[in-house]
């Protein structure tokens, strides 16, 4: 997760403080609607959900296709508004469910068009999504969790603390408020605003996997958001048992947060790399099903100052990634700055001459322009700014407390 990912201060940690591998959802606090709320259910929950009401059998199926169409299609939040749901269904409907978004505490537009969205779930947690216009696409960057346990010490996020999981709901009303917002309703092939979704905002993905998963079969199925799985990027800091089952079971393209070319320094940037090391983190890279030439994995690396931008570095991360056979991109980040942050960003013709080395030994490495740098939504700034602002600061102390 790195396209907005950056990181933490606790470079110095003990390796126990990485994390289990599979982080312990801490619990939510309860929402006050006590109806169940249908964004983040299968197709097939749904159905079972609507047996459970009392639809018949019969019914069930069309019905969860139907309500599906209304939601994900058109937008719909109001039971009422499914008019080719009878009467006495809608009712029953709004009696135990419910179609929730969000609260969008802050949007902040960028004079680039960049959107980032402030939203705070029903518990009171908050997390961060990002709209990235470009010609030809529009990419949503979507968060896994509220903070994050892996304190790259790049990002920004990696400063705050994991406070939990978020549910698929909540992973999926990210790209409902975005849709909201930009008025992509009703849904169609020719009016998508959001085309494309990169799992790269607070949290890394891999440790939130099943509600990952299950959020993104959603939006992959045809019956849902229909957006195809080659436009979903998945982003990990390299948290290596878990790459295979994302790549069979969920079939998503990866991207790596890599940033160092050595376990030594990359022991210090991404300090996860000292449970995984680098090179098992490119054995899994070169085993992840489906990769092809026209079907790279993106390698992130975030340009640091005097760290990581030397021509050695260059020539290095050309030999890893020719060494593993990887069909590979690079992506080099200018650092985007965020108060206290421990790194500088590499001079513009360093950044310019590390890209050409990497180039000219035919990998591709294109300059990400930053985004949203204005509004702090740029890769590795996201934090939730209500951080300063906002007593949920106090509750997520709490939580994590609760989570030990
Ligand atoms: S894994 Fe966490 S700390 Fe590392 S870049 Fe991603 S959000 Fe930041």
């Amino acid at each position: 997760m790195t396209q907005m990912h950056s990181d933490g201060d606790h470079i110095g940690a003990p390796m126990a403080s990485l994390g289990p591998m599979v982080p312990v959802v801490s619990p939510r606090a309860a929402d006050t609607d006590p109806r169940q709320d249908i964004l983040g259910l299968a197709r097939e929950d749904l159905r079972m959900a609507l047996l459970a009401i009392g639809v018949p059998d019969r019914q069930a199926n069309m019905r969860a296709k139907q309500i599906w169409q209304w939601v994900y299609h058109r937008g719909v939040t109001d039971f009422e508004a499914m008019s080719n749901v009878a009467k006495d269904v809608r009712a029953r409907l709004t009696e135990h469910f419910r179609i929730s978004r969000p609260e969008i505490v802050d949007a902040q537009y960028s004079s680039d068009g960049t959107r980032k969205y402030l939203l705070r779930f029903g518990d009171g947690t908050e997390a961060e999504a990002v709209y990235i216009p470009d010609e030809d696409r529009g990419t949503l960057c979507i968060s896994s969790q509220v903070g994050c346990t892996l304190n790259c010490r790049f990002c920004h996020t990696g400063t705050m603390k994991l406070v939990r999981n978020l549910t698929p709901g909540e992973i999926v009303a990210q790209m409902m408020v975005a849709r909201d917002d930009l008025g992509e309703w009703p849904a169609s092939t020719d009016n998508r605003r959001v085309t494309n979704i990169v799992m790269m905002g607070m949290g890394e993905p891999l440790y939130n996997f099943d509600h990952v998963k299950k959020a993104l079969q959603i939006v992959m199925d045809k019956e849902g958001i229909q957006l195809s799985r080659r436009r979903i990027t998945l982003s990990t800091a390299g948290v290596v048992p878990m790459m295979l089952r994302c790549g069979q079971e969920i079939g998503v393209n990866l991207a790596v947060s890599l940033h160092a070319v050595n376990n030594e320094t990359r022991d210090e940037i991404v300090p996860l790399n000292r449970k995984y090391r680098l090179e098992q983190l490119m054995e899994a890279c070169a085993a992840y099903p489906g990769t092809h030439n026209a079907r790279r994995i993106t390698f992130e690396y975030v340009m640091l100052k005097g760290v990581n931008d030397s021509d050695a570095d260059a020539r290095d991360l050309v030999r890893l990634l020719t060494r593993y056979k990887l069909p590979a991109k690079v992506n080099l980040i200018p650092f985007n700055p965020w108060p206290g942050s421990p790194y500088e960003c590499s001079d513009w013709d360093r950044i310019e001459r590390f890209s050409d080395l990497v180039f000219k030994a035919g990998i591709s490495a294109p300059i990400r322009t930053p985004r949203g740098r204005d509004i702090m939504a740029a890769c590795g700034q996201l934090k939730s700014t209500s951080e300063k602002k906002r007593k949920s600061e106090t509750l997520r102390e709490q939580a994590a407390l609760a989570q030990i």
